[in-house]
């Protein structure tokens, strides 16, 4: 879902990242700050003043940001659920859970804290902007802003569109009502993708009356919550068929090892043609020394093939992609992803128990998918 991302600092243990993408968030509020809605508000001051208060705008904007995605944490963690940090992405924030809540309570608290701290802000900014007097001063004029911005941060985050703040609370609630999280899910996520796609549309349409520009975002920002939705609920099946499966029960136990003494001609003939797998462990006296892959064959000259061997070429340990038996399916699933290796070797005690790949884990979710899901 992310790109990169680049880590600013750390508050109450959590890291706070901002995504490339915000900056083009930041530098559009900016703009249309500058040069839209306080010329329009104020009229006639200076174009410096305006650049200024935008300035002053995004700092306000990132922060307000920040401390509603930091609410989430904080109650979050109160509840036991893990979070992993803070980014900031296109259009805000997404405080990140390892897992699912533990109850509907953890979840329903976790959801309202976000935009029960930007009510607070938006009161707190209001309140701070009345001492300006009667005449609008820029510094006024600015915090008169931030404070509507967090009133519209609360609402639109409280739309019942799954996976929003409004559509978490609107699942915690299905959820505590008839104690199935799946039902609960499936109609949250639902709504969510029903309300993006209305979006997407209203965007379209006001493309066509005249505004382009809100146009393209609507729609944007509606492609962005049908997907999320969509994919909320996929992962939720997934961690549900696969809950329990572990990389023993799934591994090739007869994984094809390979020594080290190989060349890199016999590998290819002998071991990725005949088996049709991307990698293979290497073992010297039986123990694990190191994976060979396709890849590191490719980026050899092709004339040094019959020359080198498979210890020429390999990941040592402390590189390679490797996975404990014991570990999740599913969280080897997502280490596949990360790593964006097909394979996993699987070792135990320093010798190779066996290997799983993707399309091993793909195949038993498909399976499953089938049998199970109704
Ligand atoms: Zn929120």
């Amino acid at each position: 879902m992310f790109g990169r991302s680049l880590k600013l600092f750390r508050i109450l243990g959590f890291d706070v990242r901002v995504d490339i993408s915000w900056t083009f968030f930041a530098l559009l509020i900016a703009m249309s700050l500058a040069l839209g809605f306080f010329p329009a508000v104020y009229e006639g001051w200076p174009a410096s003043t305006y650049w200024w208060m935008a300035i002053g705008g995004v700092i306000g904007v990132f922060f307000s940001i920040v401390i509603h995605e930091l609410s989430h944490s904080v109650v979050s963690r109160a509840f036991g659920t893990g979070m992993t940090g803070i980014t900031l992405f296109l259009f805000g924030g997404v405080a990140e859970m390892k897992s699912e809540p533990e109850s509907a309570k953890a979840e329903f608290f976790t959801a309202i804290a976000g935009p029960a701290i930007s009510i607070v802000l938006g009161v707190v900014f209001l309140w701070l902007a009345s001492f300006g007097g009667p005449e609008p001063t820029p510094v006024s004029g600015l915090v008169g802003y931030l404070g509507r911005l967090n009133f519209v941060l609360a609402v639109f985050n409280l739309i019942p569109a799954f996976p929003m703040d409004g559509g978490r609370v609107l699942r915690a609630t299905l959820w505590a009502m008839k104690g199935d999280i799946r039902w609960a899910t499936k109609w949250a996520s639902g709504l969510g993708g029903l309300f993006g796609f209305a979006l997407m549309m209203a965007g379209l349409w006001a493309a066509f009356a005249g505004s382009l520009v809100a146009g393209l975002w609507w729609f944007l920002i509606g492609m962005f919550i049908r997907g999320a939705a969509q994919s909320s609920y996929q992962q939720m099946e997934v961690r549900r068929l696969m809950g329990g499966v572990s990389v023993r029960d799934l591994m090739h136990k007869d994984a094809h090892v390979v020594p080290p003494s190989l060349t890199l001609a016999e590998l290819v003939d002998r071991y990725v043609y005949e088996f049709q797998q991307t990698a293979f462990p290497v073992s010297e006296h039986g123990a694990f020394i190191g994976v060979a892959d396709t890849a590191h064959v490719k980026s050899t000259p092709r004339e040094d093939w019959s020359r080198l061997t498979v210890r020429d070429i390999m990941t040592p340990p402390d590189k390679a992609p490797l996975v404990d038996p014991s570990q999740d399916a599913i969280v080897a699933l997502q280490s596949l992803q990360q790593s964006g290796a097909d394979t996993l070797i699987v070792v135990e005690a320093g010798r190779v128990l066996g290997t799983l790949s993707r399309g091993d884990v793909m195949k038993l979710l498909g399976l499953k998918m089938d049998l199970e899901s109704a």
